[in-house]
């Protein structure tokens, strides 16, 4: 696919097509942290030096990485540490990556958007993605200037490759007049045809100011079914839906819930919003990474269990020591693909950099930065799990 304004690939990498993720899944080892390889990239070694410029670093990560296997990760901390400073480079490290990366190496830390616009204020010259391809592109769609990396071809997400922008077109030749409001967690083609984005925290907020802006009570909710449903029940807004699914939180259930609640009497549940509705009926809070972390951190609840991606319950656990994390997560295999290894092949060679055409680039960021102008949610950042069911229709 080319953009006709520059004649340049509107998506350079291998496992895209047409706008649609042809990866594979990976097959995730040894749970949460994935041990580096015992080759690490060139014969790095736990020498002296290393050993005398990480060890402090340990304490952060000793409830994730036992002591044993340290000197597997240090020499690769190290090493990227001093590539970031040859290189006057930063580190996104989006709340799913692993502790590792998360705390050793990660220059800025949160949320998709919360991460792009970070990237904005940065004065460095690399930013190196800690997280999945259509979280790139948005850095590259707010700093066209700097480079963006990559460390994994093959991080992509299940809600991205639901739908292109020829989709879009679509949609919009069938619902002429409906304004069209794309979660962030999709390709530049797709925001290029939105007429704004939202994100999982001010989705009802986006979505009343669109249509109180334009003069309408309908709204198309892209590509996500259930952030979309679960939008609905907090508007009078009628709300249509793509059949798009996050494969992490699509797969949490009602009766999961009720299990974790039996085996753990007096738990604290808090969900993501792209679980589905159900889930969100029977947990105590619903929000974005961000309101999940803050919940947590302003009201301390003796037990939690926070339904989403494994790594954020480690990431939260360790900004919350008195906490108790109970921990029936499910891993994100796109964002696995992300370890310490391509994180410093990615700095060392400079590869894979993530682009997008300018002319793309600059229709998707009327989109991102209308979102971005709008005043925060507040309120309407939370889904009330009693809210009432209504009607979706699903394309
Ligand atoms: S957790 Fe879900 S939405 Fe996030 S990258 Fe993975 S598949 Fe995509």
């Amino acid at each position: 696919m080319t953009d006709n304004a520059t004649d340049m690939p509107t998506n350079t990498l291998n496992n895209w097509e047409n706008g649609r993720w042809i990866g594979q899944t990976l097959e995730v080892e040894n749970g949460v942290c994935a041990v580096p390889s015992k080759i690490a990239p060139d014969n790095l070694e736990y020498t002296d030096e290393v050993k005398a410029a990480t060890d402090h670093l340990y304490d952060e990560v000793s409830d994730f990485i036992p002591k044993f296997e340290w000197p597997a990760y240090a020499p690769l901390v190290h090493a990227i540490n001093k590539l970031k400073k040859e290189k006057n480079a930063v580190i996104l490290a989006h709340n799913y990556m692993t502790p590792d990366i998360f705390s050793l190496i990660g220059d800025y830390t949160g949320d998709s958007l919360g991460l792009a616009i970070e990237a904005t204020k940065t004065d460095a010259d690399i930013i190196v993605q800690g997280g999945v391809h259509f979280m790139a592109e948005t850095s590259k769609i707010l700093c066209p200037d700097k480079k963006i990396l990559i460390p994994s071809l093959r991080a992509g997400c299940s809600l991205a490759s639901s739908i292109t922008g020829e989709d879009v077109k679509l949609i919009k030749q069938r619902y002429p007049g409906i304004p069209i409001v794309t979660y962030v967690n999709t390709s530049a083609d797709v925001k290029a045809e939105s007429d704004i984005c939202c994100t999982s925290s001010n989705a009802v907020a986006v979505v009343e100011h669109i249509c109180a802006e334009r003069g309408v009570s309908q709204v198309i909710m892209l590509p996500d079914e259930f952030l979309a449903k679960n939008v609905a029940r907090q508007t009078d807004i009628e709300v249509i839906a793509w059949h798009g699914r996050c494969e992490v939180h699509a797969r949490f259930s009602a009766q999961d819930i009720r299990d974790m609640r039996a085996a753990n009497p007096g738990v604290t549940v808090l969900a993501h919003p792209e679980c589905p509705p159900e889930v969100v009926e029977e947990s105590d809070f619903t929000g974005s990474t961000k309101a999940m972390s803050d919940y947590v951190e302003n009201h301390k609840p003796k037990n939690v269990i926070l339904l989403t991606e494994c790594s954020m319950s480690d990431n939260v656990a360790m900004a919350n020591p008195d906490v108790d994390f109970v921990r029936p997560c499910n891993l994100c295999p796109h964002m696995k693909r992300i370890t310490l290894e391509n994180i410093y092949t990615c700095l060392r060679d400079e590869k894979f950099e993530v682009k997008v055409s300018k002319r793309m680039a600059k229709k998707a960021l009327r989109a991102v930065q209308d979102m971005i102008d709008l005043p925060p949610p507040g309120e309407k950042g939370h889904f009330d799990p009693k809210a009432k069911d209504v009607f979706v229709k699903v394309i």
